[in-house]
């Protein structure tokens, strides 16, 4: 199989307009800019991405008068869990960085439920990605929240394009140069070709299985209505929200030459996703929230999926490579899973409890 192209490496052009502080320009300023984000930005940003939704899970209910029952909970929470991880494990973190390696049977399951997220076919998807990574918050860059410049009208705009805005860009990312090696691959390709149908499945999968469940036609309504659209809606916007959100708000621990940020209150829904900047500090790393504490369901999968013997080669936390990244005002240690036995002394500054602890499972638990 091909080699996964190196998006990571490159020196971009800069915006035309760049955040102060962040260009390549050889005027030696530095990648990342210490200044944050002002309270007018921060605001207007949650403005935009809490009221619209709250108000479709608040309006549509009350307007209705259907209420939500435990079928359809369960049926929504199955749904967003497999298409969410589709999207983070096999997507992301599998196919766009070959953070793993898996198993045939493996690597199309991650395929198909990616594809249930209903997010574009996975080649598209990668493509995307990888040319996000290239250029990331830099011209080229899909959707850079900085685009448009810094200011708040301009970041206004380039929040709603990288949120929304940039999917409905017609210029589509070069399959051929982006992702050679999944074009090279006969199964990816037959079930990326088969991206209509998973759609299918995603929509009508939890009609059918509410509808069976409740034994009624309006069982089947309802599970539609929750399992599919809104399960749909919420997962959109999180994926999003990555690209908008992680890329404008939050915590700097590492250091990367764009604008990524560490965002904790969307660890959860977007199964880790939202670390975002060490992401971009280590982009082939399999566990994006590596710090002590930050929640990262989708590195926990890959960990059973190695336990298994299902996936190998997985590229966890190594302390030696993070340790250059580190911003300097970032004294959080590094969480389970890291490896540590090239920096065998950096255990005893971070405490007797950090070296002895053998299971990741104990980890999380002294963490939490
Ligand atoms: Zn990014
Ligand atoms: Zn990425």
């Amino acid at each position: 199989m091909p080699t996964t192209p190196d998006v990571s490496t490159s020196a971009p052009t800069p915006l035309a307009s760049q955040p102060p502080g962040t260009t390549a320009r050889p005027s030696a300023k530095p990648d990342v800019a210490d200044e944050k984000a002002t309270w007018t930005q921060q605001i207007l940003l949650a403005a935009f991405v809490v009221i619209p939704f709250l108000a479709v899970l608040a309006a549509v209910p009350v307007a209705w008068g259907w209420g939500l029952n435990w079928h359809d909970v369960i049926i929504f929470a199955v749904f967003y869990v497999i298409s969410g991880l589709g999207v983070t494990v096999g997507y992301h973190r599998y196919f766009t960085h070959s953070s793993f390696k898996a198993n045939k049977p493996l690597r199309i399951a991650l395929a198909i439920a990616g594809s249930l997220a209903v997010e574009g076919p996975v080649i598209t998807w990668v493509s995307d990605h990888r040319r996000h990574h290239k250029y990331s918050d830099k011209e080229g860059d899909p959707h850079s929240p900085w685009r448009f410049g810094s200011d708040w009208k301009a970041l206004t705009k380039g929040l709603l394009w990288a949120h929304t805005g940039w999917l409905f860009d017609p210029n589509n990312t070069s399959q051929e140069k982006f992702s050679p090696d999944l074009l090279a691959d006969s199964a990816i390709r037959k079930t990326d070709d088969f991206f209509a149908a998973w759609v299918g499945v995603s929509l009508l999968g939890p009609a059918l299985i509410g509808g069976l469940w409740g034994m009624s036609f309006h069982a089947a309504l309802t599970a539609f209505f929750w399992a599919s659209l809104v399960r749909i809606a919420l997962l959109h916007h999180v994926t999003w929200s990555i690209n908008s959100v992680c890329h404008v708000w939050g915590n700097e621990d590492f250091t990367a030459r764009d604008k990524s940020r560490n965002v904790a209150w969307l660890a959860i829904l977007s199964f880790g996703e939202s670390w975002h900047n060490l992401h971009h500090a280590d982009p082939t790393c399999a566990r994006h929230g590596a710090l002590r504490g930050q929640v990262d369901s989708s590195a926990r999968l890959i960990w059973a999926f190695e336990k298994l013997g299902w996936a190998w080669d997985v590229r966890w936390p190594d302390e030696e490579r993070l340790a250059t990244k580190r911003s300097a005002t970032s004294t959080r240690v590094l969480g389970s899973m890291t490896k540590q036995n090239a920096l065998k002394n950096a255990s005893d500054r971070h405490g007797n409890d950090e070296k002895s602890i053998k299971d990741p499972r104990q980890a999380d638990r002294q963490a939490a």
